[in-house]
Parts: structure tokens; sequence; C-alpha cells
């Protein structure tokens, strides 16, 4: 999904350049209200008028996942994997550095906390090359 094909789901659309208005899907909007935006990852798109982003996209048969390019190259990296992914890369991100502080301020590290760190190290890695892979799907 890019954003040319959100466009061609909407009505009244004027703009160019990555910033576009047009016709709310999801109200009765007589003047356009949505903005549509292209981002680095996905399609952004907001109603003034307060519409939910999920009414919107409902509205004109797409879900939030299909607002990210990514989806499109085919990738089974869903947005909720996406999410569990960055969470676990923040906790992993967090134990090590935990790890890496008390081993450069207090004391050597014990056997178990050396495991864990490596273990930390391994998921992040995994993680990130998870999440690299799918950019690059899109080359
Ligand atoms: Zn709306």
């Amino acid at each position: 999904m890019n954003a040319q094909d959100v466009l061609d789901r909407l009505e009244q659309v004027t703009g160019s350049n990555g910033k576009w208005m047009a016709r709310c899907p999801a109200h009765q909007d007589k003047s356009p209200s949505l903005a549509v935006n292209e981002a680095d990852d996905r399609v952004l798109v907001h109603c003034f008028a307060g519409c939910e982003t999920t009414d919107v996209t409902a509205a004109i048969g797409l879900d939030l996942a299909d607002l990210f390019y990514k989806k499109l190259a085919g990738s089974d990296l869903t947005e909720g994997k996406r999410r569990r992914y960055e969470k676990v890369l923040k906790d992993e991100s967090f134990h090590v550095a935990v790890i890496n502080s008390v081993e450069r301020n207090e004391r050597p590290l014990t056997t178990a906390e050396r495991e864990r760190r490596i273990l930390g190290q391994q998921r992040i890695k995994k993680i990130e090359g998870a999440l690299h892979e799918k950019s690059s799907d899109n080359n």
C-alpha cells in the first residue's frame, strides 16, 4: 500500500508532494477535511473533523496495517508483530544496559549475568535483523 493507493479510494483529492487533502469517507464531509501524508514507513491519514483512523480506513476497505508500505512488499511483519518486536527490543536493550552499567561501575559480572547479557544481545540482533530485513524489502 502506498499513498497513491489510498488516494485512489478517496474523493476530491487535492495537494501534492506527499501532502494531500480529500473528503473524509467516514463522515458526511462537505469540504475536504481528511489529511493524507506520506511518512517514512506508512501513509498517515488524519480527519480534522475527528474521525478515528480505523473508521477512515474501514470506510475505504482497508485496515490500519494496510497503511504501512511494508505490507505491500509481501512482508508478514504485521503491525502487531512489529510492536511486539519493538517492545522486546526495548526490554532487552534495557537489560543489557543495566548489566553493562553494573560491570562498568560496580563489580565483575556473575556467570548468570554474563549469560543474560549474551541472550539479550542475541535477541536484539535477531530483532534488528528482522526489522531491517523488512525495510529493505522495499528496494
Ligand atoms: Zn471524518
